[in-house]
């Protein structure tokens, strides 16, 4: 942040909003508003209404999900925005855009991004934080897939969430295959 930019009036540490989809919130997006929240005063969950995608839950949906996960933390707020999200941060007071960097294949995409949002409001700096290694590969999307496959996500998303996903697939999701007995580890017999 600049010298010169001001914070919110009586504090010292900047507002910071996370953007994205959250169609559902996995624990990946946990991890980084949690590791927000030791950095920035408030984090800002910000869902992004985007008319042209057809997500699973509907935005009212994954507002009331992030509102009952977070219901006893003051700190984190629960927004929706559309068009271009600087102007979004701006009309809010953020000065720090938050995004969570999964893997190198989110580099690309994130660094382009960030460098136009500096270009179009140089006041908004763009940080990026690490989740823990084991939600380094977690995703809404695959997420949806895995569950909808019958795969199990309880390791992978809060367990309403996982409620809320059965709620969705209901009885289009196949029953997982039945347990299998553990096998042992034996030598190969020649
Ligand atoms: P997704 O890419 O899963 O659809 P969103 O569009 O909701 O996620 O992403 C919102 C923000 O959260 C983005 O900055 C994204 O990189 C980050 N994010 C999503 N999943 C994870 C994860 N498993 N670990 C770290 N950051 C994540």
């Amino acid at each position: 942040m600049r010298p010169s930019q001001k914070t919110r009036a009586g504090q010292g540490r900047p507002l910071a909003v996370l953007p994205g989809s959250f169609d559902p919130i996995t624990n990946g997006h946990l991890d980084i508003i949690a590791r927000s929240l030791s950095v920035f005063d408030e984090v800002v969950v910000a869902i992004l209404v985007n008319l042209e995608k057809s997500p699973l839950f509907t935005v009212e949906e994954r507002v009331a999900i992030i509102r009952e996960l977070y219901k006893g933390e003051p700190r984190v707020r629960i927004d929706t925005f559309s068009g271009l999200l600087v102007h979004y941060a701006e009309a809010i007071g953020a000065q720090v855009i938050v995004r969570g960097l999964r893997a190198i294949s989110d580099f690309e995409y994130e660094f382009k991004m960030a460098l136009m949002n500096r270009r179009l409001s140089p006041d908004v700096e763009t940080v990026f934080m690490m989740p823990a290694e084991g939600y380094s590969y977690v995703s809404s999307r695959l997420v949806k897939e895995v569950f909808q496959l019958g795969g199990t996500v309880s390791e992978l998303v809060p367990p309403m969430v996982e409620r809320r996903l059965r709620d969705k697939y209901g009885s289009e999701r196949p029953a997982p295959p039945p347990a299998r007995p553990a096998r042992r580890l034996s030598r190969k017999r020649r």
